[in-house]
């Protein structure tokens, strides 16, 4: 994927619903967002107040009403099921979901997780595999993992090993929905240090947590989402 100067993620107007008929409910209202190259945005909020449905529609993953998303210049407006799955399976945009369990396919290996992705960007296995290796390292995961399934894994172990997913594509854009609740503070540190020297490499960040605390020390920007509505953005510092 080529690097365009403009913003790697642009959200504009979006509004997004839940249901249908008597039972519709409205989720996002208006939400505008412009993300550029190596920039990190933490997005906060109560509980409830959309940011996973956020992350799911920046993902192609919910179906939007109104407004428009444009990801690494590409209007992905249109997108069929397809499309989305291809713009996520080719690296252009990656993910650690809230619960790690969905970040991650059950039936894969966490060796298979790793590899697949890079095998699909035209990396040959092994160049892959060691690839799979040096990132799990650096999420502090021992290579005993590999050969496990995620159910295989503890909370905080399936949490490193999405995040290590989400960087060993070199992603341009990743979405993190609270990835490092799961933790505790060591680890938490040690993956906030991560996202930190993935931010400086040039990788666009947004980073979702309820935790103003975890967020604050890792993002440049932070939006706070109330009832669906991006109501205040400011830096963090
Ligand atoms: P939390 O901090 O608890 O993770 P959140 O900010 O991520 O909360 P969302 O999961 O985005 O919140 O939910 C926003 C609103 O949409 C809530 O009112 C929720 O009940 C509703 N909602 C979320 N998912 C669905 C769904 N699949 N079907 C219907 N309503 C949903
Ligand atoms: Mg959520």
């Amino acid at each position: 994927h080529e690097d365009g100067p403009g913003p790697v993620l642009e959200v504009s107007g979006l509004d997004v619903h839940y249901g249908r008929g008597r039972k519709r409910r409205r989720a996002l209202h208006g939400v505008t967002l412009d993300i550029a190259p190596g920039e990190a945005v933490g997005v906060i909020g109560e509980t409830g107040s959309g940011k996973s449905t956020l992350a799911r529609t920046v993902l192609g993953l919910v179906p939007t009403s109104a407004g428009s998303i444009r990801i690494a210049g590409e209007d992905v407006s249109g997108y069929g099921p397809r499309q989305w799955r291809d713009l996520r399976r080719r690296g252009v945009i990656q993910y650690v979901f809230q619960d790690p369990l969905r970040s991650l396919d059950p039936d894969l290996t966490i060796e298979d997780s790793l590899v697949e992705p890079l095998l699909i960007q035209g990396v040959r296995r092994e160049e892959a595999a060691l690839r799979a290796r040096s990132f799990l390292d650096r999420v502090h995961l021992t290579t005993d993992l590999l050969a496990r399934l995620p159910g295989e894994l503890s909370g905080g172990q399936r949490q490193r090993v999405s995040v290590a997913r989400a960087l060993v594509t070199g992603a341009r854009l990743v979405i993190l929905d609270e990835p490092v609740s799961a933790l505790d503070s060591a680890n938490r540190v040690q993956v906030l240090e991560i996202l930190k020297e993935l931010r400086a490499s040039g990788v666009a960040l947004v980073f979702i947590s309820h935790d103003l605390g975890s967020v604050a020390g890792t993002a440049d920007r932070i939006a706070v989402l109330h009832q669906g509505e991006l109501v205040e953005t400011g830096t963090a510092h």
